[in-house]
């Protein structure tokens, strides 16, 4: 049986990890940290991952080419997000409606407009202004527009452990470990060590050592949880999403992300930080928390209920971008070595449809190898 190892237990790895196991690997998993909250998070578990059409509002693409593959991705995971909501229990997805507020109307802006257009198939599409109104959005903000489809929203605490929990029953084994230094560097060893056909690099940050990329970078991110229980405004059942007003890393961004946390909690946010990497001792009095607060209650005035004493946790994390695109290929100088890093602000939303090229790209390799000696073996009849 061919087998293979997995570097990282974040949701690219665990899906990656996944997707092997129900195509017949035998599936190794070291990380050195797995899902274990709250004494410490991963970015994926920070993540607000609602799933987004990209480009996402976090979501950066340098050529047409990683727009293409990330859309492709995209598609792949929505309908698989749909189909485990649908099948299977606990896994912590929840379809929801998503709207997403524009500052002009969709049709003035054509790159919006064309993406827009790219979701109109998509359950409970409408594109309506009405939708301001309907969530008492503030007119005054700036709001002119808006669309809205049914997204996944995924709580990730408990898909991280339905992940965890499903590569465990279908025969994975962890280990908690660091890899030092370039996979590439030790390649051979650890085939060995881990007795595996290849290793699956889903690293994260991480990739800047173990793919020694040093265009991996953390851009970092904030949410504040409160409670969605309907004791502060009406209960909010609905993600409510405006992208940025201007480039994507201005100083003074007004990204409005406000989406519920599975059944009674609520997310706030957002914030694209680069050259920050700290990640702990934030306070509520965190200039960017303040100013992300009144932002989004500048947009959604309901939340004005919330006081600093309702904030049940301020959640930071950093989002693993990479500055050439996201990597799913066949490392070049070794066809043992499979990469899968540099999700950025998108690694929910395209985790499923990665997962599912990385299972190809081994599948290939695997059927390319038999093919070539059965073909040796014909020569010499
Ligand atoms: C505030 C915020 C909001 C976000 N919102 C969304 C959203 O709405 N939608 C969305 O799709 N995405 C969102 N994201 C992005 C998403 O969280 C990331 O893209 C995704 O989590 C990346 O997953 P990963 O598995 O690559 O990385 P990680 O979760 O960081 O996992 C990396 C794994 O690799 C291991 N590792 C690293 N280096 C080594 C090493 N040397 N040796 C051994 N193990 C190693 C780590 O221990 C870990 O297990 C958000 C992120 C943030 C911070």
């Amino acid at each position: 049986m061919t087998s293979v190892l997995v570097v990282g237990a974040g949701v690219i790895g665990l899906t990656s990890a996944l997707e092997l196991l129900n195509a017949g690997y035998k599936v190794t998993i070291i990380a050195d940290h797995f899902n274990e909250a709250p004494k410490t998070y991963m970015t994926s578990e920070v993540a607000g991952a609602l799933w987004e059409w990209p480009p996402a509002v976090c979501g950066r693409h340098t050529n047409e080419s990683s727009l293409k593959s990330s859309k492709r991705w995209c598609m792949v995971s929505y309908w698989k997000f749909i189909q485990l909501a649908s099948e299977e229990r606990g896994t912590g997805i929840y379809p929801r409606k998503a709207v997403f507020y524009q500052r002009q109307k969709v049709e003035e802006n054509a790159d919006e407009h064309c993406k827009m257009q790219e979701l109109s198939f998509l359950p409970g599409f409408c594109h309506d202004s009405q939708l301001i109104d309907e969530f008492n959005v503030n007119r005054n903000y700036g709001v002119k527009d808006a669309y809205s489809h049914i997204s996944p929203v995924v709580d990730t605490t408990q898909m991280m452990k339905w992940l965890y929990k499903q590569c465990k029953d279908h025969g994975a084994t962890f280990f908690k470990r660091r890899v030092n230094g370039s996979l590439l560097d030790q390649v051979d060893t650890l085939l060995v060590e881990y007795d595996v056909d290849f290793i699956v690099n889903c690293a994260g940050l991480g990739a800047r050592e173990t793919a020694d990329d040093k265009g991996v970078y953390p851009l970092r991110g904030m949410l504040l949880k409160v409670a969605n229980d309907g004791s502060k405004m009406p209960k909010l059942n609905s993600a409510l999403v405006m992208p940025l007003n201007e480039e994507f890393m201005a100083k003074d961004q007004r990204i409005v992300f406000i989406l519920p946390r599975g059944e009674n909690d609520l997310l706030i946010g957002g914030l694209v930080e680069a050259g920050q990497s700290e990640t702990e001792g934030i306070t509520f009095n965190h200039p960017q928390i303040q100013r992300m607060l009144k932002n989004c209650q500048d947009f959604f005035p309901a939340l004005k209920a919330y006081q600093e004493s309702d904030v049940k946790e301020i959640i930071v994390g950093l989002r693993p971008f990479r500055e050439n695109n996201i990597r799913v290929e066949m490392e070049p100088k070794c066809r043992k070595i499979i990469h899968n890093y540099g999700h950025g602000g998108s690694g929910w939303s395209l985790s499923w449809g990665c997962a599912a090229d990385v299972t190809n790209l081994i599948q290939h390799e695997v059927q390319s190898k038999l093919w070539s000696s059965r073909m040796m073996l014909f020569s010499k009849l």
